[in-house]
């Protein structure tokens, strides 16, 4: 009996029409948990690192996480790994919303895809029987309405529905899968989806999962959603609204943005408005967003409502998350309700928020730099938002200019040259970040920034507090009930650190407390990732309710594996390991883990080479950030150390 995860896998072979469900190998669940974990296993044995992004060699797997649809609150994410056009690295980007535990209860763990359809396909799973169906019909329809179409087509309104856009149909870098509340958008998930000519995978389970010790286990969930209800009682006093209380950062709910507005950049990523948030703006927005906003939702199996219901009159209505409502208003110099109406047909195309709104001011200020000229925006209106509304549908039909764009900024400034390689100037490993721009360079954030696999801040922060909190009595009052640091050292940290002075950025923290820190940050993102538990909820807001100390005890009652701290430590290292290996195997280096040049004004070569030094240390990789013989060894991954030895990317030597 296989508990928590189901222990079989759906295979599915596109070229062939081929459907299998084959049993999966428990060890390999001990090693590496699940989710992230199992899918880099399988991207490293099964995908050739020469294997193209629209190659059908590449593999496109959707994961359940260990404990998606367990009773665990927030154990819903949707794990979807492949490599990315984008980047050409492994991308794994995560969705909430349903669809996860919905798999589980089918009586899968995963869905891997491999070759391409000749024709537009969606895959109908509904518990043992599988099937591939024509999706003709479907073509150019917008995510969300697909999923309505299908539900309505097979008569099963309880079905969840991950479904692709024009974006994803159009292999658009940044397209992403949108799955009713939420939806996996980085690093071009959807346009991969589009290439192997899936529009959508619905599904359907009614079946059980089975927990190892369920007594002891429905006791732990309880005490992590009594502990949901103490902080929520309890929000963290001394830092900006967003982070004080738990889930993915509460977009919906609040309506104060001045901390965005006048932080974050407007337009390509290069101008903040330290004066834009007035009473009056306030006024405003909190009008539009409270007129728009019907009612708060949330994923499957969570109270805290991260999501909406936006319906905005004249056009369909739709579910947001998170920060789209302000990425297209400031990229295009407009207000809420422009982020509001754009939003929507954005995500009916499904493309990603972040990046997307990005690409179209890139393009504007090549425009205004007459690098693009006149004739690239023949018929584009003149009027600030229509100009986003029609460049956004150029891209997204890869029509004109909007075909070069539709690859991302760093693929399209290559493209159009003249100079436009400096207007793409907000990217890590070719990725659109934040639009953040800051002054004094912080340590912690320059190893994220430079390191994280997943290149997405939001998906590596969390825990540590951004900056220090300006009095020791604020200090103390937030470690005195600080119980998810894994050490008692970083209590120090904290208190030791301050606004100015010797003991404040960039120099302190120190390098090793840098390292620490950010080792602590990851280590709660990739088990995360590798349970399938909302990262709203573990290891992005400060003093979550999953941590270090109370997870190996969830997951050995869940699964029945022997879990402490140690081991689950050992499974992270693991699975961080072998993601490192898989992008170095791709060409990954020390020279590509870089943030924007001027993503700090004040920057510090050698700090930050040092920086560099010791994390690569810590993590028992060389210089050039490539795991070592020797830890290869120690976390049981010889097979990792001789592939990459085969191909001279690790010598005899080393280690
Ligand atoms: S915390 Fe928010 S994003 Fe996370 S599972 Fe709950 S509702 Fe979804």
């Amino acid at each position: 009996m296989r508990y928590a995860e189901t222990g079989f896998n759906l295979e599915i072979d596109l070229s062939r029409g081929n459907i299998e469900r084959v049993e999966t190998d428990p060890r390999l669940t001990e090693l590496h948990l699940g989710g992230l974990g199992t899918n880099a296993k399988i991207l490293w044995d099964r995908v050739p690192p020469e294997t193209e992004p629209f190659s059908p060699d590449n593999l496109l797997i959707f994961s359940t996480g260990l404990l998606g649809g367990t009773p665990a609150t927030g154990a819903n994410r949707t794990i979807v790994s492949t490599y990315s056009p984008q980047t050409l690295l492994m991308a794994y980007s995560m969705m909430g919303g349903f669809w996860a535990p919905e798999l589980k209860y089918a009586g899968y763990d995963k869905v891997i895809f491999r070759g391409k359809s000749p024709n537009l396909i969606y895959v109908w799973i509904n518990n043992d029987k599988v099937e591939i169906r024509d999706a003709s019909h479907l073509q150019g329809k917008g995510a969300g309405e697909t999923a309505e179409l299908i539900k309505q087509e097979l008569k099963e309104p309880n079905a969840q529905v991950a479904a692709i856009g024009l974006a994803g149909e159009n292999r658009v870098y940044t397209a992403s899968i949108e799955q009713g509340r939420s939806s996996a958008s980085r690093l071009g998930v959807g346009a991969v989806m589009g290439d192997k000519g899936i529009k959508a995978i619905v599904v359907r389970g009614t079946k059980d999962v089975n927990l190892a010790r369920p007594a002891e286990y429905m006791e732990l969930c309880n005490e992590v959603l009594k502990y949901i209800k103490v902080r929520e009682e309890h929000p963290v006093p001394g830092v900006m609204t967003i982070l004080q209380g738990l889930g993915s950062p509460q977009e919906m709910k609040h309506v104060d943005e001045e901390w965005h507005t006048q932080n974050f950049m407007w337009g390509n990523a290069r101008t903040r408005k330290k004066d834009y948030w007035n009473k009056e703006v306030e006024e405003k927005w909190k009008e539009t967003q409270e007129n728009v906003r019907k009612r708060l939702i949330s994923c499957y199996n969570c109270p805290m409502k991260c999501g909406a219901i936006i319906s905005v009159p004249g056009i369909s209505t739709y579910m947001m998350k998170c920060f789209s409502k302000l990425t297209y208003t400031m990229a295009a110099y407009s207000d809420l309700d422009f982020g509001f109406r754009i939003a929507q047909r954005a995500t009916e195309y499904g493309v990603d928020g972040f990046s997307t709104p990005q690409i179209m001011a890139f393009a504007f200020e090549l425009k205004e730099a007459s690098i693009l000229t006149d004739a690239d925006f023949a018929g584009c209106p003149s009027d600030n938002e229509g100009k986003f509304f029609w460049l956004l549908d150029r891209i997204v039909r890869r029509e004109g200019i909007g075909d070069v764009l539709a690859n991302g900024t760093h693929w399209a400034a290559q493209k159009i040259g003249k100079g436009a390689e400096a207007y793409a100037h907000n990217n890590i490993k070719k990725h659109e970040q934040l639009p953040l721009k800051l002054g004094m360079l912080n340590p912690v954030y320059f190893l994220m920034y430079a390191t994280g696999e997943k290149i997405n801040i939001t998906q590596i922060e969390g825990q540590f507090p951004q900056s220090p909190f300006p009095t020791m009595e604020e200090r103390e009052e937030f470690v005195k009930d600080w119980i998810q640091v894994p050490d008692e050292k970083f209590k120090r940290y904290l208190l030791d650190w301050e606004l100015r002075g010797e003991r404040s950025n960039p120099y302190y923290p120190t390098v090793d407390m840098s390292v620490d820190i950010v080792d602590w940050q990851e280590k709660m993102h990739y088990i995360d990732d590798a349970l399938g538990v909302c990262a709203g909820l573990s290891s992005f807001p400060l003093k979550p309710p999953y941590h270090i100390h109370n997870y190996p005890h969830l997951i050995s009652s869940a699964t029945g594996i022997d879990m402490d701290e140690a081991g689950l430590t050992q499974a992270y290292k693991r699975n961080r390991t072998l993601v490192r290996a898989i992008n170095v195997r791709r060409g990954l280096r020390r020279a590509d883990e870089k943030p924007p040049e001027d993503h700090w004004k004040k920057r510090f070569p050698e700090l930050e080479e040092k920086l560099l030094d010791a994390y690569y240390k810590f993590k028992g990789w060389n210089h050039d950030g490539i795991p070592t013989k020797e830890t290869l060894h120690d976390l049981g991954m010889d097979y990792v150390a001789e592939d990459l030895q085969q191909r001279g990317i690790i010598n005899n030597e080393q280690g």
